[in-house]
């Protein structure tokens, strides 16, 4: 299960879990898309992995909620590159408030990130894939696209909306060999996570060890943070996977967390 020679488009991997993704992906000879919000953090990552090698990588400048963006990046993948075996669609953002807080423009502005940029990217990807009569597409779930927490309202809808659209595109895309696949991590100490616990401490008005030992790693079994290497290899196996006997799935990889 190789992905040599694969070309790879990652949104959101400038930095945190997508950025490991794409390192994992070019250490198996891959052809990665860094697609970010700015155009110099995607090339300055591109530039970074590509020095690692054996493969290598792009920077795209790429808002996800953005449907002219979307498809104008794509459209640069193909002409650069010609071909999409692998969409990983990762970016995404947290915030946090009770429900009776939230605003509703923040609402709005994390579901767009999350679905609708599930949405166009893969709408994007997939006649490239059909054409090709193979492809593999991946969503960042996560333990939250099956359990909760309070103060996540928009963050669970998200997350839990995730694996029915992936259930879709695994039926759809069958018949052109392409699979769909979520994975489900844990937490995992990037900017995103970093942010949230002194925000969780201040809401809830508890200490911030609080917030990390009884919210964040409270429901593990040995008390450990998810890394960005663990949720990568999941993201390799995914990507790699050479039937449509993976398919249409979720799998959470989270220290125990949550477990079906
Ligand atoms: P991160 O903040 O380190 O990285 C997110 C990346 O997404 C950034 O590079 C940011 O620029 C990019 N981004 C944000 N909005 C964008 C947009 N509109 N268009 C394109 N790019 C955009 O966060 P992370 O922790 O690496 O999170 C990546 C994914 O993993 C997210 O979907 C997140 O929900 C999910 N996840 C994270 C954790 C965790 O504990 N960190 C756990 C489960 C799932």
């Amino acid at each position: 299960m190789t992905l040599k020679g694969k070309v790879c488009i990652i949104t959101g991997s400038a930095s945190g879990i997508g950025k490991a993704i794409a390192e994992r992906y070019i250490a198996d000879g891959a052809k990665v898309v860094i697609a970010d919000l700015r155009l110099d953090a995607a090339q300055a990552t591109a530039a970074e992995l590509t020095a690692k090698g054996p493969g290598e990588a792009i920077g795209v400048e790429m808002n996800v909620t953005d449907e002219a963006a979307v498809n104008a990046g794509v459209q640069a993948v193909i002409d650069h590159w010609g071909q999409i075996d692998v969409l990983v669609s990762n970016a995404g953002i947290q915030i946090v408030h009770k429900l009776e807080e939230f605003p509703y423009d923040d609402w709005k502005k994390l579901l767009s990130i999350h679905l609708d940029g599930a949405f166009l990217t893969s709408k994007a990807c997939l006649p490239h894939m059909y054409k090709a009569g193979s492809g593999s597409i991946i969503f960042m779930g996560s333990v939250h696209s099956k359990e909760a927490s309070p103060l996540k309202s928009a963050y669970v809808t998200a997350k839990h909306g995730l694996l029915g659209l992936n259930k879709v595109i695994a039926k759809e895309g069958a018949e052109h060999g392409v699979r769909s696949n979520v994975i489900c991590p844990g937490f995992v100490k990037t900017p995103l996570v970093e942010k949230q616990i002194p925000e969780q401490a201040k809401t809830l008005g508890i200490s911030e060890e609080d917030v990390v030992n009884k919210i964040m790693l409270g429901g593990t079994v040995d008390k450990e943070f998810t890394t960005v290497e663990d949720v990568a290899e999941v993201a390799h196996m995914f990507a790699a996977f050479p039937t449509n006997a993976l398919t249409g799935q979720s799998l959470v990889v989270s220290h125990g967390w949550f477990m079906e």
